[in-house]
């Protein structure tokens, strides 16, 4: 069944921290706090626009909903009820959070409104990292926030962050292994993207700090959205949207409106590189599901370039006996 999202952006308010990557203005788009009359218009502009044999869902993004003033949080989520009553809500509501404005109380209360996903904005399992980024929370909140969520019968979404001040490719790969140990149902990965007006800004343009360039970026939000997929878990997102805001406020860092497709072609080329191993240099034919041929070749032919350097011709076919995700190779023609 089709999904479709509708994106309710409530921005910082509520937030008595300031991440290091931080500014909201930028990320959300939009620094007006939303009230119940955007929600139902938004609702409004959705049924109009035909979401028939769809799941629709309300997104409250861009900040921490959970932490924001209650009667205003209660306000945005009874504007959604008459639509969740109606059936057209049918997945109910999803929210993003932080992992310290979670507990009982309000798992009960988002409950009772309907809400089926909570996202929490994790971003690192490693405390150093965490506090250097000044999140104000720990790794330990995240893992009792998710626990708890998981408890109260909620989809378990985790959202983590690379390239953060401090932080390594070691510590990444480590915060996904905890990601996985918490079986989270959704996973987004988003690469630092520097912006003008955080502290990650002042510490870039006073040189104390570079975030991954785009190709170390991709390189390992790929092994860890393999790890993620070898784990049967969904990424349902890599990398920031591109929006005119952020783009306003760029100063450095992975940011590419098709990031998702530069690490599954990463993906691929892993995969080709490694069943080539062993094998004698010459022309092979990779077959690939048909949906994935572009993924197997690469952006502008990349991997096919690659492996030619490395004496393996390849020309990729599709065929439907083959899944997505999987290849096999056979040889055309050897070097002697
Ligand atoms: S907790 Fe979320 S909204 Fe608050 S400063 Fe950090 S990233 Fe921004």
């Amino acid at each position: 069944m089709r999904h479709v999202n509708i994106a309710v952006f409530v921005p910082h308010s509520g937030c008595p921290n300031q991440c290091s990557f931080c500014n909201q203005r930028a990320i959300s788009g939009r620094t007006k706090q939303p009230a119940p009359q955007d929600v139902i218009d938004a609702c409004e502009t959705a049924l109009k626009g035909g979401c028939e044999q769809a799941e629709v869902q309300l997104a409250f993004f861009g900040g921490s909903f959970t932490a924001i003033e209650k009667g205003y949080m209660v306000s945005l989520l009874e504007a959604a009820q008459e639509y969740i009553n109606n059936g057209f809500l049918n997945g109910g509501i999803r929210i993003s959070t932080r992992p310290d404005f979670i507990d009982d109380e309000i798992l009960y209360l988002l409950k009772k409104y309907g809400v089926r996903a909570i996202e929490l904005g994790a971003q690192s399992m490693d405390d150093s990292v965490l506090a250097l980024n000044k999140r104000g929370h720990t790794a330990e909140d995240v893992r009792k926030a998710a626990r708890l969520i998981k408890k109260h019968g909620f989809e378990l979404g985790l959202q983590m962050m690379t390239g953060l001040w401090g932080s390594d490719d070691t510590d990444s790969v480590n915060t996904a292994k905890e990601f996985i140990a918490l079986k989270p149902d959704t996973v987004r990965i988003y690469p630092t993207v520097v912006l003008k007006n955080t502290l990650l800004g002042e510490k870039y343009e006073s040189g104390e700090y570079a975030p991954p360039d785009l190709q170390q970026s991709v390189q390992l939000a790929a092994t860890l959205l393999q790890m993620f997929e070898e784990n049967s878990i969904s990424v349902i997102r890599v990398g920031l949207h591109a929006q005119s805001d952020v783009e306003r406020d760029y100063l450095a860092g992975a940011y590419h409106p098709a990031l998702r497709e530069l690490c599954e072609g990463e993906i691929y080329y892993r995969k080709m590189l490694s069943a080539l191993e062993g094998k004698p240099k010459g022309s092979y034919e990779i077959t690939v599901s048909p949906c994935e041929i572009s993924k197997a070749t690469g952006q502008k032919k990349k991997n096919i370039l690659r492996l030619a350097e490395q004496g393996y011709c390849c020309k990729v076919r599709g065929s439907n006996d083959i899944k997505p995700h999987e290849l096999t190779i056979r040889i055309v023609t050897k070097c002697f």
